[in-house]
């Protein structure tokens, strides 16, 4: 597969230099010179979730890697259930939580540690990344372990949940844990001013881990597929409408290259928090971030999604207007709300998923005299108990602690605290990674 840099389009790479280099030139995107067309989607759609995946990712691929390599890399990154699960008579969620570390990144980043492992030269690395949260614990748990490769996730201080730090500050090994004074966009910042600097990525063997990374995207485009396949068991040729709920939009990214493959999905929702960048852009056509705030949906507390330019380049190379795509930003008060009433109806949810359904909830309420009646999936980014403190106080409940949680609760953190100043992250790679 070639790639070009969105921001140097005469930068062209292999999907290998893509996986290895993480960003371009410029901090430059990577973007697919082509989206392959799948011919008979309902064929596509027929089979079984790993066999489908395995065909997807290696349209993709064209035989860049090894065929039979590439189907064990996706078999045993892809270990887990993604259930479709009836909410109400409108919407289905996709559970995307049941992997190691209970969130959605675990599809993204056991296929990324599957593919930086096959493309690489052997020599020491050195994976950098940030977190609002869930990637930091995906990304740590997929590398954990594996030699010559060290890990170094660097996190906002007192911004994320307890249990999802547990998750990757108590890890130890070759995975090394930095709290950050600062927001996420302030550790987002911090990792691209080091893929910036020379010295620390030659001598560190600089490679990202963030959603910016490709293979992170084709193994979310899988999902979608899934996501489909289930619902057209119960409704036959219907397109669903899909609601993501977004901060970084990588998932969003996934999800409109698997629509220019071809998979029917009636309209995309990009659903924020208060962090509504994206909301306001489509509103008015200008890009103005404001500085990022806190809410209950912590791992969408972002105000510069990083992805945002491949979602355009994916609007831009099939036509669509950027008006096709809705939106919605989700205060906190409406998310709880929103919490409460699938709780009532019988669906423990979270605050990120809650965002996702409620602005399901008021796009298909606008198009109730539709036909056939609009139905919508949204996507489940995180297990409920990762939320316990919020999910706990909203709903006023005492959520059981599923093993992976219970497991880390009472480890120590081994987290070590950082100014969120480039100089100090530099010393301290310096120090102790190299
Ligand atoms: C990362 C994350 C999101 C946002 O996904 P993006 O790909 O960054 O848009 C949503 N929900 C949860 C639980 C997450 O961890």
């Amino acid at each position: 597969m070639k790639l070009y840099n969105l921001s140097h389009p005469e930068q062209q790479v292999s999907f290998s230099e893509a996986v290895r280099l993480g960003l371009g030139k410029g901090r430059g995107l990577f973007f697919p010179c082509d989206i392959p067309k799948l011919k008979d989607i309902n064929v596509v759609l027929a089979m079984p979730f790993i066999e489908r995946s395995q065909y997807i990712i290696k349209q993709f691929l064209q035989g860049e890697l090894d065929e039979a390599k590439v189907d064990a890399m996706v078999a045993s990154a892809f270990n887990f259930d993604l259930p479709l699960v009836k909410v109400d008579g409108a919407r289905y969620c996709l559970e995307l939580f049941h992997g190691p570390t209970l969130a959605f990144k675990d599809f993204g980043a056991r296929f990324m540690a599957q593919c930086i492992n096959a493309v690489g030269d052997g020599k020491p690395l050195t994976i950098l990344t940030a977190t609002s949260g869930d990637t930091g614990a995906a990304v740590a748990h997929a590398f954990h372990g594996l030699d010559n490769i060290k890990v170094v996730v660097l996190f906002p201080q007192g911004k994320i949940s307890v249990l999802q730090q547990k998750l990757f500050t108590t890890l130890g090994g070759n995975i090394h844990t930095l709290a950050i004074d600062g927001d996420f966009d302030a550790c987002q910042e911090l990792v691209k001013q080091a893929f910036d600097d020379e010295d620390i990525r030659h001598g560190l063997g600089l490679n990202s881990a963030n959603s910016i990374n490709i293979s992170r995207l084709l193994a979310q485009v899988c999902y979608y597929f899934e996501a489909v396949a289930q619902f057209q068991v119960k409704h036959p040729n219907q397109a669903p409408i899909i609601s993501v709920p977004s901060g970084n939009f990588g998932n969003l990214t996934a999800g409109m290259l698997a629509k220019a493959m071809g998979l029917p999905v009636a309209r995309f929702i990009a659903a924020t928090n208060a962090n509504d960048t994206v909301p306001r852009y489509l509103g008015d056509g200008n890009w103005r971030p404001n500085k990022t705030i806190a809410t209950l949906s912590n791992a969408m507390d972002v105000a510069e999604p990083s992805n945002w330019p491949r979602v355009e380049a994916c609007c831009d190379v099939m036509g669509w207007p950027l008006s096709s795509l809705l939106s919605a930003s989700v205060a906190d008060k409406a998310a709880s709300l929103e919490l409460q009433a699938l709780a009532r109806g019988g669906y423990v949810s979270e605050p990120h998923a809650a965002i996702a359904a409620k602005a399901l909830t008021d796009t298909l309420a606008a198009q109730v005299d539709s036909e056939p009646k609009p139905l919508g999936i949204f996507l489940g980014t995180a297990h409920p108990a990762k939320f316990k403190e919020v999910v706990d106080s909203v709903l006023s409940c005492q959520l059981p602690l599923p093993q992976a949680l219970a497991q880390v609760s009472d480890a120590p953190c081994l987290a070590e605290p950082m100014a969120a100043d480039f100089a100090a992250l530099k010393r301290y790679l310096f120090a102790r990674i190299v």
